[in-house]
């Protein structure tokens, strides 16, 4: 049992997550944790959408909902609306929630799309609760049975990652995690195993360990600054490569979803925190040059900018492994997928909880990192599959973007997924990783793909049994949110900051 220093490199969401969650179980055993960060260096200072997800790493570390709202300046978040994928004009939104409910033990959309091929016409977002309550701008929480109709949803979190990670500093900190400023310049290696046996900072001083997380942002200081361990470009796919960031002041009502507007060469989001909102415009450079890509980002914002537009560089895809030999690649050192989905954060945590269930016992980590890095690479995998179906399930060929993506040639895992859609409703439910069926049924119903068959069993049903079910649903769902308060409101009585106090800064 002879790993017990760790080391972390890098003081951003992804640095002071792992902290947090280390110390919270290793520090009572003795362990010793070290994080080194570099104020000059900075973080990359963007990523405030969350998935659903983030509440179970919050409740792990036992973190309070309200005061951890109020730091990070948070919203609710039911869903993501997209504009403009499917079509020009096209918007639906992508609910962190089930579609009615099954029925008979079959997924009710089979039912929806029973109406459908019968000539009636019907709405799947009828069927929703947070797509109406997102859409009427309203929010609660779920009740305590899952399954019930108005209580079958997730929520998830807008928030300034910047406070986040300060939040979590303190966590950490007060668990007895050291903190070290200053870069490393140097890295020493174990002659037996080849691992990284220690950092050199700046100034002279330097960190031992036995394993070494690796936070340093896109830089990769040590998963390939020094071991070199390559990375998979997924850029064919995912083609876009830069991304511009800025904040403006808030206006209108606080919306409980992020928004993300397809445009010629890329996307746009909004993303509304408690005191101000989030943009940015992410694109691909062959397609559209950076300053016309300013113009468009700040020609659009719903009220003034309160800081100039931040210029961001990267590869979309993932490290060949994410752990090698005693450094594990947590964050963005790790990879990058467009934050379309926001996906970064969870797959931070998703690497968190694997290290954790793995944590390697002994200096010889080659089977821990083994399987560690197929369940990355699975989740790695989804992701990408799931962000890659935005931009292929369209019909838009207006510019050379999207036409680009009219031929393509898809990963297998996609196409069958996609094929096994459009034959007969059906979505493949993964055991592990993200994205469960409403997921998927989200954004291909959203985008215009619509099954021509279904589940045969639904047929066993009378038509006016069908046409009764699912009329019951969609009023269910419509007197739930009805009774639901303005998402403004809720979260004046839960979590929100009292403007007066904040900071002139924010
Ligand atoms: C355009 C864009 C939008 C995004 N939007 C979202 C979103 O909505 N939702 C989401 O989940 N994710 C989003 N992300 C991803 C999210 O920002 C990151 O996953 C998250 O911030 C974690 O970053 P990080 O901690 O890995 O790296 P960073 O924030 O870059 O932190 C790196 C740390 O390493 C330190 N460091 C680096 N080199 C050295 C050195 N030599 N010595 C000492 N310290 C060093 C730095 O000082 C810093 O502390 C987005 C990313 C981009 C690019």
């Amino acid at each position: 049992m002879g790993i017990t220093r760790i080391c972390i490199l890098g003081g951003g969401t992804a640095g002071w997550m792992t902290a947090a969650a280390l110390s919270n179980k290793y520090s009572s055993l003795g362990f010793e944790i070290t994080l080194i960060e570099s104020d000059a260096i900075g973080t990359v200072g963007v990523g405030e959408a969350t998935l659903p997800h983030i509440r179970m790493f919050n409740q792990a570390l036992g973190i309070d909902e309200a005061e951890f709202m109020r730091a990070t300046r948070a919203t609710f978040k039911l869903g993501i609306e997209f504009c403009d994928w499917g079509r020009l004009g096209d918007r639906y939104i992508h609910p962190f929630g089930d579609y009615g409910a099954p029925v008979d033990g079959i997924e009710f959309h089979h039912f929806w799309l029973r109406l459908l091929q019968n000539g009636h016409t019907s709405e799947l977002d009828d069927f929703s609760y947070p797509v109406l309550a997102a859409e009427a701008g309203k929010f609660r929480m779920p009740g305590p049975d899952v399954s019930r109709i108005g209580s079958n949803f997730g929520y998830a979190y807008q928030f300034d990652s910047g406070r986040y990670a300060k939040f979590l500093r303190g966590y950490a900190e007060s668990r007895g995690v050291t903190r070290m400023e200053g870069r490393v310049v140097e890295a020493t290696r174990d002659q037996q195993s080849g691992g990284i046996a220690s950092v050199t900072l700046d100034d002279g001083r330097s960190a031992s360990a036995d394993l070494f997380i690796d936070c340093s942002g896109f830089r990769g200081v040590l998963i390939e600054g020094e071991l070199g361990t390559g990375y998979e470009d997924w850029s064919r796919w995912l083609p876009c490569d830069r991304a511009q960031a800025v904040p403006c002041e808030a206006r209108g009502p606080s919306l409980p979803y992020t928004r993300a507007t397809a445009r010629e060469a890329g996307w746009q989001w909004r993303i509304p925190l408690q005191h101000r909102t989030g943009n940015g415009y992410v694109y691909w450079s062959e397609y559209i040059s950076d300053d016309d890509a300013t113009q468009q980002l700040m020609s659009t914002l719903e009220g003034p900018a309160t800081a100039d537009p931040k210029q961001l560089y990267f590869k979309t895809g993932k490290r060949r492994k994410l752990w090698n030999r005693n450094v594990v690649a947590v964050g963005l050192s790790g990879g990058f997928l467009e934050p379309l989905e926001s996906t970064s954060i969870y797959l931070i945590q998703e690497g968190i909880t694997a290290l954790i269930e793995l944590f390697p016992t002994s200096a010889d980590m080659e089977r821990d990192a083994a399987e560690y890095n197929r369940r990355m690479d699975l989740g790695f995998d989804r992701v990408r599959d799931f962000l890659l179906l935005h931009y292929v399930a369209t019909q838009r060929d207006d510019s050379p973007m999207w036409r680009y993506f009219r031929e393509m040639e898809l990963p297998d895992s996609l196409s069958e997924k996609i094929e096994a859609w459009k034959s007969r409703g059906y979505v493949q439910r993964y055991e592990h990783g993200v994205f469960l069926p409403p997921s998927w049924i989200a954004v291909m119903a959203g985008q215009g793909l619509i099954p021509q068959g279904r589940d045969r069993r639904v047929d066993a049903r009378p038509m006016a049994d069908v046409i009764q079910m699912t009329d019951s649903i969609a009023k269910q769902s419509h007197a739930a949110v009805a009774s639901t308060p303005d998402h403004g409101e809720f979260l004046k009585r839960y979590g929100a900051v009292d403007p007066s106090i904040m900071d002139a800064a924010e």
